[in-house]
């Protein structure tokens, strides 16, 4: 089975409320091969939300307790970040997924680049933190640009 991020797939789950359809993903779900996940809402957080960025490094900063996911408003949103990826991986575990497609730039799926943590629009390289925990687990991830299946 393949995971890919829900908003990928034309689920309104993004912190704006919308989403980054894919239709080539989508019809990988409406064909039964692939299910939609979503670890910013498994972890709690709601739609529509405030956008949050890492500060001080990447995902993999962040498992390590040297980074945190702080939202434009200030707030330490780390934990719910965290819980949610965790969720994710349990499920990506118990379906014996072992590839995942997986939203570019986003501060917990992205596995390419990730915004600076400046909230100026700027991005640097890195990870986000549900791709770092995947990686770390030796699961292999892709982004919506070089998936391959
Ligand atoms: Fe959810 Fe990942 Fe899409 Fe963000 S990028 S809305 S966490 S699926």
């Amino acid at each position: 089975m393949i995971l890919i991020s829900a908003c990928l797939v034309g689920q309104n789950v993004r912190y704006d409320g919308g989403n980054k359809l894919n239709n080539e993903l989508k019809s990988l779900v409406d064909q039964g091969l692939a299910k939609p996940i979503c670890p910013e809402i498994l972890g709690g957080l709601t739609i529509p939300r405030n956008p949050a960025e890492i500060v001080g490094g990447d995902g993999f900063d962040v498992l390590k307790n040297k980074a945190k996911i702080i939202d434009i408003q200030g707030n330490n949103v780390t934990d719910e970040y965290i819980n949610g990826a965790i969720k994710a991986l349990d499920i990506c575990k118990k379906m014996k997924c072992k590839t995942l497609i997986l939203k570019s730039d986003s501060p917990t799926c992205s596995s390419q680049s990730i915004y600076s943590g400046k909230f100026n629009g700027s991005k640097k390289q890195g990870i986000g933190i549900f791709a770092a925990l995947l990686i770390k687990n030796g699961i292999q991830v892709y982004d919506e640009k070089n998936y391959k299946i």
